[in-house]
């Protein structure tokens, strides 16, 4: 049976075909439950009425009655918008309008009395108005019995222009509960309230939107978050189950010659106790018999390159290849000369199969992954390709994940009939709560020690005055035998500016290091392929003092030598990009710096992002903040990922309840698999309704 909640949007009094077709292009909304579960995202007190002389800050809403004059067309028509006077007996305020100003010439009229809704800016040193919310008073039903507490919805400009703010939504939103209020349904089981102190469904679902007093908002929040973490929980062990069920994986019993010679006579150093517990978790999964799916997380110098090719000889000894594939040759390279370097003194080969590989060596790569005879192969994605035959690839590590997508992963798999077990390595720390939910399928390793002995990099932010400081600090280090990098923002909207910028910076840099006592080179994306091999691999043997780039050089390079990073433009660059620029530093022995330079004036945003690298080395801190900051939908990665589209929950600030629903769905799902249980049955009709099909129940155990 058809729940009303499944009814096209269309159907709901005061919206026809052209609303629908709005509300559905600008927020997603189909039909009645989806705008059922179109929350506010605030809720303010409309019962005050305030004064023009009452507005002291710009962190509060203000709601103010009186008219509006003086409107007046400004600007050119590049910078075009409209300001106007609006103003009560105890003064006036400016409203200023940058869109929609055809609507507001028209419908702006003297002598209206208005209600206006905003939060004021400030500009000037005085208070003004930003597009308020506004409505003829005379207009507004029973003024008198305003609610006094109404939620806010997020709106578009377009939903505006269709009388759909956040006022005509919560409009819809009566007229919506008045006809589904007795129809909705639990979705929880009644063991689950009362253990957890949750209020009903239908009681949630009401007080959301229209709150009969402020306590109960929270109690309406709590419940709905408590209900999308759980689901969210639930579908992502259920596929984790399924997925673990249906690949069947090599089985490496042992650990044999090529990993204990090593280990016993060839380590270089002591292993991290991160890395010996990591090479320890995937150890146990070669033995379960299910193919291993690993994201192995590490900040940058963590030493993950030595846990995969530990991880590589167990494949070995087990008689299985190897491969590692790298996003970039310059990456693949350098994985190359490490891994050439671990198996000194063992009886192995390795290889590097990348574009720029010759033919005749291509053959004989292609021969020897063929025959079985190369244990190990690192490349880029080369080595997906069709032509690469592996005899028996039992263990592919693939280096920074984002990079790749999931078809590029799933074409390794297909290499052979059982996949090989997988391990993804990335340096972009996500928070826990985070990995666990985007990458809910894969199992997540960390590391989260780093080698000893590590100086801190010291990261010192510099105003644009500084500059001459700044180059001294840079010919002091020079004489010292350091190298340098300088690194300069290319956003694709500013292109060209953004190039001459790096241009700029490279000419002068050459001027104030001119050869033949310095050398600069300079890197950036338009660049062709060979002569940006050409210059990093001249920066690489220490042949040039200074490189002058874009962020291409951010992901992996390994230059021990270079001891300075600086940063220009830094308050244009995200946190983890600059986290990620600063790892290129401190990789030697000498003491390393990250000099971040910046301009005068600096948005709130931007200066708490350099505070935030000035005060931490910590990947995982700055990858909490970075989310703090901007939200989980900008991550690396996570944006088409979708999963992260919370309706209500936060993934920062709910992290105790998404680890409290976790368990929870650990546990009931650990003694009710199917969900068959009376009590569960609720949560199985849920799932089922969810996903609209048939859960396969079969594949899970
Ligand atoms: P990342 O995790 O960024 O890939 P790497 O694997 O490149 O880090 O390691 C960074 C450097 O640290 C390398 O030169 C590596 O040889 C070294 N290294 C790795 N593990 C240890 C350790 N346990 N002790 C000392 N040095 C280590
Ligand atoms: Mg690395």
């Amino acid at each position: 049976m058809k729940s009303i909640l499944e009814t096209p949007i269309t159907y709901l009094k005061g919206v026809g075909p052209k609303k629908a077709d709005v509300l559905q292009k600008e927020i997603g909304i189909k039909n009645f439950e989806d705008l059922l579960y179109y929350f506010p995202f605030r809720y303010v007190d409309k019962s005050k009425i305030y004064k023009v002389n009452d507005i002291n800050n710009d962190s509060a809403y203000f709601q103010l009655k009186g008219k509006i004059s003086n409107l007046n067309s400004v600007g050119d028509k590049r910078t075009k918008y409209i300001t106007a006077k609006f103003y009560d007996d105890t003064g006036s305020i400016d409203i200023v309008w940058f869109r929609g100003l055809k609507w507001v010439k028209e419908m702006i009229k003297p002598n209206t009395e208005y209600l206006i809704f905003g939060k004021p800016s400030v500009f000037k040193n005085s208070f003004n108005f930003v597009h308020p919310e506004i409505e003829v008073f005379s207009e507004i039903e029973n003024p008198i019995a305003m609610q006094s507490l109404e939620g806010i919805y997020s709106s578009t400009e377009k939903l505006k222009n269709f009388g759909l703010g956040s006022r005509g939504i919560s409009k819809l939103m009566k007229q919506l509960l008045i006809q589904v209020e007795s129809e909705i349904t639990e979705k929880l089981p009644d063991y689950i309230l009362q253990k957890y102190n949750l209020i009903d469904e239908a009681t949630a679902l009401t007080n959301i939107h229209f709150p009969k007093n402020p306590s109960i908002i929270q109690k309406a929040q709590n419940r709905l978050k408590f209900d999308e973490l759980f689901y969210l929980q639930i579908e992502l062990i259920l596929n984790k189950k399924i997925s673990k069920q249906k690949s069947k994986g090599f089985i490496f019993e042992r650990v044999g010659e090529f990993f204990n010679n090593f280990y016993e006579k060839h380590l270089p150093f002591d292993l991290t106790n991160a890395q010996k517990r990591v090479i320890k978790e995937i150890r146990s999964d070669f033995k379960t018999g299910k193919q291993m799916n690993r994201l192995l997380q590490g900040d940058v110098g963590s030493g993950k390159t030595m846990v995969a090719f530990m991880s590589m000889l167990i494949a070995i000894d087990n008689g299985f290849q190897t491969c590692i594939m790298a996003p970039t040759e310059i990456l693949a390279n350098q994985h190359f000369n490490s891994i050439n370097k671990f198996v000194e003194g063992l009886d192995l080969e390795v290889e590097l199969l990348t574009g720029s590989t010759k033919k005749s060596k291509r053959t004989e790569i292609h021969e020897g992954i063929q025959s079985g005879k190369l244990k190990i192969l690192i490349g880029t994605h080369a080595l997906v390709e069709d032509t690469v035959k592996f005899h028996n690839l039992g263990l592919a590590v693939i280096d920074e994940q984002h990079r790749f997508g999931v078809a590029q992963r799933a074409k390794l798999w297909k290499k052979s009939t059982t996949p090989p077990h997988i391990l993804v390595m990335t340096a972009t720390p996500i928070p826990r709560t985070l990995a666990m939910t985007v990458y809910g399928n894969l199992d997540v390793s960390i590391i989260d020690e780093l080698p000893p002995g590590r100086k801190t990099i010291q990261t010192i932010h510099f105003f644009e005055n500084k500059r001459l400081r700044i180059i001294g600090f840079m010919r002091e280090q020079i004489k010292k035998g350091s190298q340098i990098y300088v690194v300069y923002p290319l956003i694709s909207e500013s292109e060209k500016l953004d190039l001459k910028n790096l241009m700029d910076g490279f000419a002068n840099m050459q001027h104030d290091f001119p050869p033949p006592q310095y050398l600069v080179s300079v890197l950036h994306g338009r660049m062709k392929n060979e002569e940006k091999e050409y210059e990093m691999k001249r920066f690489v043997e220490g042949k040039t003092n200074i490189l002058v780039s874009t962020t291409v050089i951010e992901v992996g390079v390994d230059v021990p030598n270079a001891s300075v990073m600086i940063i220009e433009n830094a308050e244009r660059f995200g946190l983890s990009q600059l986290h990620q620029l600063r790892g290129r530093v401190g990789r030697g022995s000498e003491q390393s710096y990250c000099i971040l330079m910046s301009g005068q004036k600096l948005s709130n945003e931007g200066r708490k992002r350099l505070e935030v690298m000035v005060s931490t080395s910590d990947g995982f801190e700055i990858a909490e903040e970075d989310l703090k900051l901007r939200g989980p939908g900008d991550l690396q990665g996570t944006r088409q990922s979708g999963i992260l589209d919370f309706k209500i929950a936060n993934i920062t600030k709910d992290s105790h309840l998404m680890l409290q629903t976790r368990k929870l769905c650990e546990a009931i799902l650990e003694k009710d698999p199917q969900l068959t249980d009376k009590h569960n049955i609720i949560i199985r009709n849920c799932l089922q309704n969810k996903f609209k099909k048939q859960v396969n129940w079969g594949k899970i155990s």
